[in-house]
């Protein structure tokens, strides 16, 4: 059992030929809705491969809350801890030109209400996690509680570091089981700079030193580098022709914790999770490039 503490977001995708000027209004080809949000993603990845989820985060009061808890539910995610606020629910206007470039909106809506005081309300239903997995895009003090009640209750704490923070300083996650970022948010967690294996290396040990048991850097198509006190392992991803690398770093992690809490075999996870999002990138979208196992 997984529980997650972290974000739901709706993404509005518009197909776009060209944005509108200031004052224009342009008609576009195409639209669709998805579930997103880091948080929201990875408990989906978990769930799909069977973990029991705990999702602790919060929704507006508008149709979008339904549309998140509705996805929940089909993805045999508890929504007992989803709680509910008297605001938007958390959206991402997303546009598409035709040459498949994005621009993002994220409006964080409730996600940006969810409080310690929600974390400790979960408690009962947390401790019977085995692992707790945290991301960035819910108040920086909400991770912390969660990380609090982790260290307290004897549960490791996964931390995605992501969306990267320059508000995140070291002293705050030291306690961390597993750290997950990709290159780019290594390197601002860090300040160091990043290229190549060496340099995560010399980045890795400074996370080591601030006591963090692993650290595990998600390299897209390369792979993963896991870097811990007892060495490092490089841990290709399966070849694959990529059609949409969207919350390829979140099905990783759905699937990383799954195979960790039910095995306890670092490597195994780490290869199950590479292997699980590149599978993910061959399918248009996020969510709905997961795989049920
Ligand atoms: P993020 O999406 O968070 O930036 P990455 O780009 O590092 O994360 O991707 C996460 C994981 O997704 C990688 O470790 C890898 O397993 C898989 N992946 C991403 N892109 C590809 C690709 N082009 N081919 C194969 N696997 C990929």
């Amino acid at each position: 059992r997984i529980a997650v503490v972290g974000s739901n977001m709706v993404d509005l995708i518009s197909y776009i030929h060209r944005m509108p000027g200031e004052g224009e209004t342009v008609e576009a080809p195409d639209f669709r809705m998805g579930c997103g949000g880091k948080g929201a993603n990875q408990a989906v990845a978990a769930a799909r491969l069977g973990s029991e989820v705990v999702m602790v985060t919060r929704v507006g009061d508008d149709v979008f809350a339904e549309t998140t808890l509705k996805n929940f539910e089909d993805n045999r995610i508890g929504t007992e801890h989803v709680l509910r606020t008297r605001a938007s629910s958390g959206v991402a206007p997303i546009f598409v030109d035709p040459e498949s470039r994005n621009s993002i909106l994220i409006i964080k809506g409730a996600n940006a209400l969810l409080t310690p005081q929600d974390v400790e309300e979960a408690r009962d239903a947390i401790a019977r996690c085995e692992l707790i997995v945290l991301q960035l895009e819910i108040p920086l003090e909400t991770v912390a509680a969660a990380m609090a009640l982790g260290a307290e209750l004897d549960i490791p704490v996964l931390l995605n570091p992501a969306p990267a923070s320059p508000d995140l300083d070291l002293s705050r996650i030291t306690g961390v089981e597993f750290l997950v970022p990709n290159e780019s948010e290594l390197e601002l967690l860090t300040g160091m700079p990043v290229d190549g294996i060496e340099d995560i290396q010399r980045a890795a040990e400074v996370l080591l030193a601030a006591g963090i048991r692993n650290v595990i850097v998600t390299l897209g198509a390369r792979g993963a580098l896991w870097i811990h006190e007892g060495g490092r392992e490089l841990i290709a991803a399966p070849a694959v022709r990529a059609v949409d690398t969207t919350g390829a770093g979140d099905a990783f992690i759905g699937c990383f914790a799954t195979q960790w809490v039910r095995t306890r075999d670092v490597a195994e996870a780490i290869r199950a999770g590479t292997a699980y999002a590149a599978d993910s990138v061959t399918r248009q979208g996020t969510q709905s490039s997961y795989a049920w196992a």
